[in-house]
């Protein structure tokens, strides 16, 4: 029997370079009901981006405007640009019973932990070693030296942020890793927090037995 229910709000995040792109994708191919959170950027589009699709690019004129207005359900300045997470997209994918994943860094987490504590379960994945970050980002072939020095940098901060996060995965093997993402998915949306008419049943329990 299968209760009604809101989706999950799915945060995967890593130091760049350990994965989370890659486990994302994989998850959203693999599950149907499962959308992507498409924040706004001040960031400059980079090419192959698809505007909508990858962020909605905005000016900071803009972006101040859907802050102020409380149009953002998290927002913050990542490396000198600002991104945020529009509220009515998530709000309107959970309460349809839709899952959403989330691309966001600590301080979004810390947000929607404040914002939306019920609906949130956040996965921090790690890479096997710093050697391994460091091959992984120059066998993507995206960036330069200088950013992938820049990144393994930044990894640090985000590495302290590790207890943050309910669930902490070594991503060595992507299939393990993803296996394990997806029970973490599963897992969430049997959650009773989810269940959006245990009462209800309960009740109708209830009143059966004070028939008898
Ligand atoms: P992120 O989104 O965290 O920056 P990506 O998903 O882009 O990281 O992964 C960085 C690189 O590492 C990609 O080339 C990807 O194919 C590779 N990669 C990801 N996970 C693994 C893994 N478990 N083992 C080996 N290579 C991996
Ligand atoms: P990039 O510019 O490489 O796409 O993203 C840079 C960083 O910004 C990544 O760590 C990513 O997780 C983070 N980020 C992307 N969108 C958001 C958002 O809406 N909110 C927050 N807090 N961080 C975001």
């Amino acid at each position: 029997m299968e209760f009604t229910r809101r989706g999950v709000m799915l945060v995967i995040a890593s130091p760049s370079g350990a994965g989370k792109s890659s486990i994302t994708r994989r998850l959203l191919a693999e599950q149907d009901n499962l959308t992507m959170s498409v924040s706004v950027t001040t960031r400059p589009m980079r090419k192959g981006e698809i505007e909508g699709k990858d962020y909605r690019f905005v000016s900071v004129e803009q972006f101040n405007a859907l802050r102020d207005g409380g149009e953002l359900l998290e927002w913050a300045k990542v490396h000198s640009n600002y991104y945020g997470t529009p509220v009515a997209d998530v709000d309107q994918l959970i309460g349809a019973g839709r899952d959403v994943v989330f691309d966001i860094d600590y301080q979004g987490t810390q947000q929607l932990y404040e914002q939306r504590r019920d609906h949130l379960v956040s996965v921090f994945l790690l890479p096997p070693s710093i050697p391994e970050l460091k091959s992984r980002l120059q066998g993507r072939a995206l960036d330069s030296e200088d950013v992938i020095n820049n990144r393994l940098k930044n990894a640090r901060v985000e590495i302290e942020h590790w207890a943050e996060y309910d669930y902490v995965l070594v991503n060595d093997d992507l299939d393990k890793t993803c296996e394990n993402v997806t029970r973490i998915l599963q897992t969430a949306r049997i959650s009773r927090l989810r269940q959006t008419n245990l009462s209800g049943f309960i009740k109708g329990l209830q009143v059966q037995i004070d028939s008898l």
